[in-house]
C-alpha cells in the first residue's frame, strides 16, 4: 500500500488521503479548506492528482473539512462512487447542500455589494454541483465488508458526529486503519468510537492531541453563563453549525432548565435546515444515545428558525435569549449577520463550543482578537467571549490513547494527521511512550504530498 497526503496531514481542514491499495486507488476523505488564506485558495486549485483516476472515495464523516470538495472533485472529472454510512450520507447532503447555498449567497452578495476583489465573484461549487455529487453517493453498513477488487473496506462507528466512521481497508496483503474524527468516550448524545483492530498502519487524528478536556461539567459552566445573561437581560450568541454540537448544547440546555426552571428563556436556533436535521436524529434512533422521547422534549424547547427574514428580526430583538446559528468557527452562515447585529453590546456574550481552526474569525476570538471584518465591515467585538469547555466532539490526549491502547494488539506504525504541529507532536511523543520498546515502528507524523510506503 502507498499513501499519500493531499491535505488535512500538516493542518486540520482539507482532508485528503489518497491510498493505493494493490488494486485500487481509494481517497479516504475529499474535505475543503477553511480558515487560513492560503488553505482557502487551494479550493480553488485544480486537484492535485487525477480525479479520473481515482476508483472511490470513503468518507468518513459530514463535516466540511473532510466531504466540501467533493464537488470540486466531480467537477474535475471524479465519476466514481462515494462510500460513507446511511446517516453520513444524509447528514453530507444536508451540509455540502448548505455550503453550496452559503457560498451562492456570498457571491451574490459581494457582487451585489461590489467588496470582493474578484470581478464577478463566484461560489466555489453551486446547489447543481452538489446535486450531481450527491448520486454518486453509495450506502454502506457499520461493520459490514465491501469489495472493491480484492481489497476490503469496513466502516466502523467513530462517534464524532451522526454517521461518522473509522475506515478499515485490507487489500490481503496489508490493513490500514483510517480513524477519522474521534468522538468522546463519554458524550451526551454519541456512543464511544469503536476501537481499532490490528493493523499495519493506523492513520489517526490530533486535533486534541496536546490538551486534556476539563473535568468540570459543560451543564454547570452553561448554568453561570445562562444567570448572567438572565441578569443583564443579554443575548448569548453561540456559533454552531444545526447537526451535531448544536444538539448536544440542545440537550444540555434540557437538562439544566429541567433541574433550574427558574433560568428559562427562549431558545432559537436559527438555521434553514434545523427540522430537517432533528429528523435525522430520528431516523436513526440505534446510532446516538437520544431516544424518540428525549428528542420531543429537547425540540420542544427549541424556537427553530427557518427562514431568513424571521431570522433578521431576531437581530433587532432585546435578550435575554439563546441564538445559536452556524457556522462553528465564524467562517460563514447566519450567525455572521447575528454577530454583527449583537457583538458590539458589552452585555452580550459569544459561547464557542467546538475545535476552532487557525485564522477563522472564531480562533481569533478564542485567542482573544476582537476586531473581525464581516461581509465587508469591521466589527469590535465588544460582547464576552467564552468557550464552553468539554463540549468538544473530538477525543482529547488521554482518550485518544485509551483508544489506542484498546487495540487487540498495537498497531505497527501510527501516522498522525489531523492536527497543529504541537498536537501532532505531543501526541506521538505520549503514544510512543505507550508503546514502550516493543518491536513497533511507532507513532510518526504524515507528511504532505510525499508518498508513504507502507509496507514492512
Ligand atoms: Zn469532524
Amino acid at each position: 500500500m502507498k499513501l499519500t497526503s493531499y491535505g488535512g496531514a500538516a493542518g486540520v481542514t482539507g482532508s485528503k488521503h489518497l491510498l493505493e491499495t494493490a488494486d485500487r486507488r481509494l481517497l479516504v476523505d475529499c474535505g475543503m479548506f477553511q480558515g487560513e488564506k492560503s488553505g482557502r485558495l487551494r479550493n480553488w486549485e485544480p486537484p492535485p492528482f487525477d480525479p479520473g483516476q481515482v476508483d472511490a472515495v470513503l468518507l468518513t464523516h459530514g463535516h466540511l473539512d473532510h466531504c466540501g470538495y467533493l464537488p470540486r472533485l466531480v467537477k474535475a472529472g471524479f465519476r466514481g462512487p462515494i462510500y460513507t454510512t446511511r446517516a453520513g450520507r444524509e447528514v453530507a447532503r444536508v451540509i455540502l447542500m448548505d455550503s453550496a447555498r452559503l457560498q451562492e449567497e456570498d457571491a451574490e452578495r459581494a457582487n451585489r455589494e461590489g467588496w470582493s476583489k474578484h470581478r464577478p465573484a463566484l461560489p466555489l461549487y453551486d446547489t447543481a454541483d452538489v446535486e450531481r455529487t450527491l448520486h454518486q453517493f453509495r450506502s454502506a453498513e457499520y461493520g459490514k465488508p465491501l469489495g472493491l477488487g480484492t481489497t476490503e473496506v469496513r466502516f466502523h462507528y467513530a462517534g464524532h458526529i451522526l454517521g461518522a466512521a473509522g475506515v478499515l481497508i485490507d487489500d490481503g496483503d496489508q490493513r490500514a486503519w483510517f480513524s477519522g474524527d474521534l468522538g468522546r468516550l463519554h458524550d451526551p448524545v454519541m456512543f464511544p468510537p469503536r476501537p481499532p483492530e490490528a493493523v499495519d498502519a493506523l492513520v489517526m487524528e490530533s486535533t486534541y492531541g496536546d490538551r486534556k478536556h476539563p473535568a468540570g461539567s459543560p451543564e454547570d459552566q452553561l448554568e453561570d453563563v445562562v444567570r448572567g445573561i438572565l441578569e443583564r437581560q443579554a443575548v448569548l450568541l453561540v456559533p454552531a453549525f444545526a447537526l451535531g454540537r448544536a444538539q448536544t448544547l440542545l440537550v444540555l440546555f434540557d437538562r439544566l432548565l429541567r433541574r433550574r426552571p427558574e433560568l428559562e428563556l427562549p431558545i432559537y436556533l436559527s438555521s434553514p435546515m434545523a427540522a430537517a436535521v432533528s429528523e435525522l436524529y430520528r431516523n436513526y434512533p440505534d446510532e446516538h444515545r437520544l431516544s424518540a422521547t428525549d428528542l420531543d422534549a429537547v425540540f420542544a424547547r427549541v424556537r427553530i428558525v427557518e427562514h431568513a427574514q424571521r431570522a433578521r428580526r431576531l437581530d433587532r430583538k432585546d435578550g435575554p435569549f439563546v441564538l445559536i446559528a452556524g457556522s462553528g468557527m465564524l467562517t460563514g452562515g447566519r450567525i455572521l449577520g447575528h454577530l454583527l447585529a449583537h457583538g458590539e453590546n458589552p452585555d452580550n456574550v459569544v459561547l464557542l463550543t467546538g475545535y476552532q481552526a487557525p485564522e477563522t474569525r472564531g480562533r481569533t476570538l478564542l485567542d482573544g482578537g476582537r476586531e473581525l471584518k464581516i461581509q465587508g465591515r469591521r466589527l469590535e467585538v465588544g460582547a464576552r467571549v467564552d468557550e464552553l469547555q468539554g463540549l468538544s466532539a473530538h477525543a482529547d490526549q488521554d482518550e485518544l490513547r485509551q483508544w489506542v491502547q484498546a487495540a487487540p494488539e498495537p498497531p505497527r506504525r501510527i501516522w498522525l494527521v489531523h492536527g497543529e504541529a504541537p498536537a501532532r507532536a505531543a501526541l506521538a511523543e505520549a503514544l510512543n511512550a505507550d508503546m514502550g520498546d516493543e518491536d513497533r515502528q511507532g507513532a510518526r507524523e504524515l507528511p504532505e504530498g510525499e508518498a508513504i510506503d507502507l509496507s514492512p
